[in-house]
């Protein structure tokens, strides 16, 4: 399948043509509406290269940014929420949860890992709004108090994303 497919006697492409791009190949800035695609919007780190418009990101985009050769190792990555008060809104908290990990790929609203930043060891402990909006439960505490842990442990800096609030 062609990303593009003109038509012989004409160089515009019909809007339901346009669909046919797969998502996530590009990216439309909201702000200034310049569209650039997804690999040359992460080579600007999720800025805007005409505007400046910072897009929302999360713990994977920050490790890499901000880790050598996005080299590290993941602190309690294995922690998951229970539901010791069986809460329920407009879903139970088990159903969001599980349906959270299923979309995000993430497994709670933190992530926290070791490794170097300019050669330097670092623990950083990034939250992920995308996870229930960075909603802070009992394992983003437990992530956070291993990467302190850590940190002194390994006599080094211990770095907090503690993201995100939405553009105003
Ligand atoms: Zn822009």
């Amino acid at each position: 399948m062609s990303w593009f497919k003109r038509k012989i006697d004409g160089i515009t492409t019909k809007s339901k043509e346009k669909k046919e791009i797969p998502e996530g190949l590009w990216y439309k800035c909201p702000e200034c509406k310049n569209v650039v695609t997804s690999d040359e919007h992460a080579d600007t780190n999720w800025v805007c290269a005409k505007c400046g418009y910072h897009e929302k990101i999360g713990s994977r985009e920050y490790f890499s940014i901000l880790f050598d050769e996005n080299e590290f190792t993941e602190i309690a990555s294995n922690l998951t929420s229970g539901d010791p008060l069986s809460f329920k809104d407009t879903k139970s908290y088990k159903d969001r949860i599980k349906t959270t990990i299923t979309k995000t790929g993430l497994k709670d609203a933190m992530r926290v890992a070791r490794g170097k930043i300019n050669g330097l060891d670092a623990v950083v402990a990034c939250m992920d709004f995308a996870f229930i909006g960075g909603s802070m439960g009992s394992v983003v505490g437990a992530k956070f108090a291993a990467g302190v842990d850590d940190a002194i442990k390994n006599k080094c800096a211990f770095i907090c994303i503690s993201n995100q609030v939405e553009h105003v």
